[in-house]
């Protein structure tokens, strides 16, 4: 696959490209989906080709095929040079890479049982058990799922990168709804997007998704008849883990990707709120809040050995206490913001996709709280867990979301149940108002499989590492 790679970056040259690289992809995906103790669905389908970028004074051009020939590479090489040139006639700003070490490399994550070579009908077997025990305990609908993504690629560069990788992606997620006179309730497990890693099938025997489902099942039944979450317009609230994983990713990943920030991509999700020349100085949250970009975490599923411009995988700091300090970045928005050196979170869905800044592993470094002290220490309060709405403006700033179940919290204690519980914010002033975070033992690596950004549009697979966390005097309302 090497050799299709290199011809391709080869004819880009010659075409007068000044930087190629091309990544021939080879991904397949199976799925399947069960209902009410029945497997409805099941997809197995396989995607492999090349893309090639070249670069020409300061236009980017992207060419794909998906045939698999010397000559067919080096015609997709030409014409990814060729439509460089096409953009480097309309004046622009100066575009350059910040400089990386060109790296001969293989890397792998690790598999302890590969997730295609486990039986379809074991697979079937565990949704359907899930399913059905769903439906014995009260569920009107119960619907299960699992997906694996088996994916190898093979970069090369002009600058001398020759990489390949094979990443092994996995999860699943199930809920249960139940239909009330005037309402639907539904829970999920383990989240509203399931839970998925850089991992074998090993994690999804871990979630034991039969040893929960009759717990959620009886949850949504019991939301039914539940007391609507009162309204508060501030109130201590306890935030569990999942929801904290979507907040992060919506209010912090977004918000810090480089090309956003840049104005360079604004559709799909919009631009950024952030302005450049506060870096470093900008408050983003309280001394506690500490949230990194780490592609190295082992598992988790914004993890990788290389990005797709040939950068290794590294930490970078985001936040540090409180203060922003740093963005997700690739090698020409890196340049393009002084900064020294890309942040490797460049990545493309398939080899027809132009790769683009996604986030890696973005999240928070875990505090010295457990989530029962936090309870123990909020006198009134309200818990909230599990996504069920969100909805925040294109800058990333202003924010409302839902989710599935909530708590009150009286003198220390959990008390009764609460359906949907709804609060509302502003970036930093909420996160201002952080002042308890849940510790190593709660630390928890959150995957989601179905980031939308870009025209035409790409999904990415973001990993998000968070812990349960406690915010001072939030806006708690109620919808729905
Ligand atoms: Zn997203």
């Amino acid at each position: 696959m090497f050799d299709y790679a290199e011809a391709a970056v080869e004819a880009a040259l010659a075409a007068g490209a000044r930087y190629a690289d091309a990544r021939v992809m080879d991904r397949r995906h199976e799925s399947m989906g069960a209902r009410n103790g029945e497997v409805e669905e099941l997809t197995q389908e396989a995607s492999v080709g090349i893309g090639v970028r070249a670069l020409i004074g300061s236009g980017w051009g992207f060419y794909s095929t998906a045939d698999l020939t010397r000559s067919a590479a080096a015609q997709a090489g030409a014409q990814a040079a060729a439509i460089a040139r096409a953009s480097a006639s309309v004046p622009a700003f100066d575009l350059e890479l910040t400089p990386v070490e060109a790296r001969q490399d293989s890397w792998a994550n690790e598999v302890r049982e590969d997730p295609l070579a486990v039986p379809l009908a074991e697979k079937g077997d565990l949704l359907v058990a899930a399913t059905r025990t769903m439906k014995e305990h009260g569920a009107d609908v119960a619907l299960a799922a699992y997906d694996v993504w088996d994916t190898t690629k093979w970069l090369v560069s002009s600058e001398g990168h020759r990489i390949d990788q094979h990443i092994v992606e996995c999860g699943a997620q199930m809920n249960a709804t139940a239909n009330g006179e005037s309402e639907t309730q539904r829970r999920s497990y383990p989240g509203i997007r399931g839970q998925y890693g850089t991992r074998g099938w090993e994690l999804v025997r871990e979630l034991d998704l039969e040893a929960n489902a009759a717990r959620i099942a009886e949850e949504a039944r019991a939301l039914l008849t539940a007391a609507a979450c009162p309204s508060h317009d501030a109130i201590d609230l306890i935030i569990g883990s999942e929801q904290m994983a979507l907040q992060i990713h919506e209010s912090v990943g977004h918000a810090v990707e480089l090309d956003r920030i840049l104005g360079w991509e604004a559709a799909f999700a919009g631009t950024s709120w952030l302005d450049l020349g506060q870096i470093g100085r900008m408050r983003f949250g309280s001394e506690l809040m500490n949230v990194t970009a780490d592609a190295t975490l082992t598992g988790a599923l914004g993890s990788f050995g290389y990005d797709d411009e040939g950068t290794p995988a590294h930490p970078v700091d985001i936040v540090r206490d409180g203060t922003w300090v740093g963005v997700l970045s690739g090698r020409d928005s890196a340049a393009r913001a002084g900064l020294p050196e890309s942040g490797g979170a460049v990545r493309g869905d398939g080899y027809n996709r132009l790769p683009m800044v996604r986030m890696t592993n973005v999240g928070l470094l875990p505090g010295t709280s457990s989530l029962e002290e936090m309870i123990a220490a909020t006198d009134d309060g309200i818990l909230v867990d599990t996504n069920r709405s969100w909805s925040i403006d294109d800058k990333r700033l202003n924010f409302q979301f839902g989710c599935e179940i909530g708590w009150e919290i009286k003198n220390g204690r959990r008390g009764r149940m609460v359906r949907n519980p709804t609060y509302t914010g502003i970036g930093p002033r909420f996160w201002g108002s952080l002042d308890m975070l849940g510790n190593e033992s709660e630390w928890k690596f959150w995957g989601t499989p179905n980031c939308g950004k870009g025209q035409p549009g790409q999904i990415g697979h973001t990993g998000h590492p968070s812990v349960p966390c406690r915010f001072r005097g939030v806006r708690v309302g109620v919808t729905g």
